[in-house]
């Protein structure tokens, strides 16, 4: 086993591989990208299968997504299952951020960003033309690496986006049930209307949690979420990921190898390449496969290499 995953972390990881089969799959709650489509129900669950076998979120085929016509990252092949925390790992650098941005379409908002390959959604076509790109920002949720609540009361920060999205009805229990979601209600039931920029480090990013989770979200990308976090307040949202993650399924860019073998299911180790002229850096992924095999017996040596912090 290499030195970077204690005996505790193995054990950690073995616990939630345990946890992980005692959950229950859900069946037919396939998330639609119609507006106005069905909503993820939270019940029925059955037997969770084993990581490869759960639903397909996200097929993505031959991947490449480039600024300025210059590539980023390149032959990105690969599927993201349903109630898994799959993590993206690697140097700065090789694309990890721009890969998941591409998930819930946040690259558009980048004029030169573009991308080639597919990226079905549950069978969809993510980038075809006929999808609302708000529809996909409700359905797949995000979490940037910064926490960046609104200066607005907290009450506010988790209503916003219902209000936007015409979400209206029943919005007490909504803003309740999304702050219950992300382990706050207990810390600010009494002081919903105190300003979100007073809290903690952390209670903002459990905010910033609580605020995606309010439109009823499929999916949730998290951007290195605890990078500006204390070790504490770290923990916390690690055991909020695993609680999230037996209703909606994870992705997570994190440079923290611990976090990455300590939370997720399936992780995919990027590089970062020079052409043969030497000029341009084009990130890819090496390995993708269960995050214990990628951290106790990986397939590539530059994956070992990484995960033991031989280089960084
Ligand atoms: P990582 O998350 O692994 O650190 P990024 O996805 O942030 O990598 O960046 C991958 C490459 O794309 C880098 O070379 C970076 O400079 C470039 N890049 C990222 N965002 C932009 C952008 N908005 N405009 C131009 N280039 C970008």
């Amino acid at each position: 086993m290499p030195e970077s995953v204690t005996d505790e972390e193995h054990t950690e990881i073995e616990r939630s591989r345990r946890t992980d089969e005692e959950l229950l799959s859900r069946g037919s709650d396939r998330a639609s990208l119609d507006v106005g489509g069905a909503a993820r129900p939270r019940e029925g669950y059955g037997t969770q299968a084993h990581i490869w076998q759960r639903e397909k979120v996200f097929e993505l085929s031959d991947v490449r997504i480039s600024y300025a016509g210059v590539p980023a990252v390149r032959d990105v092949t690969m599927n993201i299952h349903k109630n898994a925390i799959t993590a993206l790992i690697g140097p700065s650098g090789c694309g990890k951020s721009t890969l998941l941005r591409s998930l819930n379409r946040m690259n558009d908002l980048i004029p030169t960003a573009s991308l080639d390959g597919t990226v079905h959604y549950h069978g969809e076509d993510l980038y075809a033309s006929t999808v609302d790109p708000v529809r996909v920002r409700q359905l797949i949720g995000m979490v940037f690496q910064k926490p960046n609540p609104f200066p607005k009361s907290i009450y506010e920060n988790v209503a916003f986006g219902p209000k936007v999205l015409g979400m209206k009805d029943d919005l007490d229990e909504r803003v309740q049930g999304a702050l219950e979601g992300a382990a706050l209600w207990d810390e600010v039931k009494d002081r919903l209307d105190s300003n979100a920029l007073g809290m903690s480090g952390g209670q903002q990013q459990r905010l910033c949690i609580a605020r995606a989770l309010a439109t009823d979200p499929d999916v949730i990308l998290m951007d290195e979420p605890c990078s500006a976090l204390d070790p504490i307040s770290t923990g916390k949202i690690e055991d909020l990921m695993l609680e999230l993650r037996e209703s909606y399924s994870i992705v997570i860019v994190t440079h923290n190898m611990q976090q990455a073998a300590r939370v997720s299911d399936a992780t995919a180790f990027l590089i970062v390449e020079l052409d043969e002229a030497g000029k341009q850096r084009t990130g890819r992924i090496v390995e993708y496969d269960e995050t214990e095999k990628v951290f106790t017996n990986p397939s590539d040596s530059r994956t070992e290499d990484y995960v033991t912090g031989k280089v960084g």
